[in-house]
């Protein structure tokens, strides 16, 4: 079987020289790393676990469960406004599920494709990793920076500010769908918001002198506008017929099944954003520049609770990861 130092070298630590030219004072080989953040930016850290069977497939191909993995966690820098530098991997790995050391060796090959060339498009370097034994589980800590005093958080909307969401919705719960139908062609779009979301970093930097309040939609867009709007004290009216719904998603559940997935259904990773009215087309133009759209969804208002969307809207929808694996 491999030996962890093996492993931890040869795929999953990013090269001595993209550590050196991104702030790391002292890298891997010693007990701990040491970093330097840049002056006049705040120190933004988040960590994320992904576990086989509740967040993604054990049967989704490695480099898709690399990718997904640190997606998932860079998500919520993008949330906070941050530039993403450095992660740290915890991977635990069952090797008794490789029949062989050349099969084991090629799905941590494929997982650390997917791992670092995300890492690479979000100038993110991975400064350490650990390897341990038991049921596949990969939690990432992810450390970015944004200047003093401008992060975006939960808590800033005020009535009259509209809400807004960046992509599209459903298409995280519309892939699982689509995975557990049996579909395995990974470039179908509705998979690759599943298994491939791109994290919204972009995005985030463009909106945070702008947004009032910021989050990203992991559990899905009620569950989460409920902490935006518990963080801020508004209630909220949205308008259902204007989510953006992810591309082939009413194709494959139906208009009224893809409107609960855009409403109920998790994993989309967009950001969820309030913003005064007047700043609304300045935001659309900064994320266009950035070929990302931005769509206003409701607005904030004094009533408790969410008013504009039924239950007939969203009851019913089958949750199918999570706390029911
Ligand atoms: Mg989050």
């Amino acid at each position: 079987m491999l030996a962890e130092f093996d492993l931890i070298r040869r795929y999953l630590m990013s090269p001595q020289e993209a550590q050196a030219a991104n702030g790391v004072a002292l890298g891997n080989g010693d007990d701990a790393t040491l970093l330097m953040p840049r002056a006049g930016q705040q120190l933004v850290v988040s960590v994320d676990t992904s576990v086989v069977d509740v967040h993604f497939p054990h049967d989704a191909p490695g480099f898709a469960i690399g990718h997904r993995a640190l997606a998932v966690a860079l998500s919520d820098l993008a949330a906070m406004g941050a530039a993403s530098r450095w992660c740290l991997m915890a991977l635990t790995l069952d090797q008794r599920a490789f029949v062989d050391k050349k099969v084991a060796e090629q799905w941590v090959s494929d997982y650390a494709r997917g791992f670092h060339t995300l890492c690479q498009q979000h100038a993110t370097t991975l400064v350490g990793g650990d390897v341990t034994s038991g049921a596949l589980t990969i939690s990432v800590t992810v450390m970015g920076e944004v200047p003093t005093g401008i992060a975006m958080t939960r808590s800033g909307a005020q009535v009259g500010d509209v809400i807004a969401v960046t992509g599209t919705l459903g298409g995280g719960a519309g892939g699982l769908a689509l995975w557990q139908k049996g579909e395995r062609d990974i470039t179908h779009p509705l998979l690759q918001r599943y298994l491939l979301p791109e994290p919204r970093l972009a995005a985030g930097v463009a909106l945070r002198s702008i947004a009032t309040a910021a989050m990203d939609i992991s559990d899905g867009l009620l569950a989460d506008l409920a902490h935006l709007r518990a963080a801020s004290h508004v209630g909220a009216t949205l308008e259902p017929e204007a989510l953006p719904l992810a591309e082939g998603l009413e194709q494959l559940l139906g208009q009224s099944d893809a409107r609960k997935a855009a409403l109920s259904g998790g994993d989309d990773y967009e950001l969820l954003v309030t913003l005064a009215p007047e700043d609304v087309a300045c935001a659309q133009a900064r994320l266009a520049d950035l070929g990302i759209t931005l769509t206003v969804i409701g607005r904030c208002n004094e009533a408790l609770g969410v008013t504009g969307v039924s239950s007939a809207d969203y009851a019913g929808w089958q949750h199918f990861s999570g706390d029911t694996p």
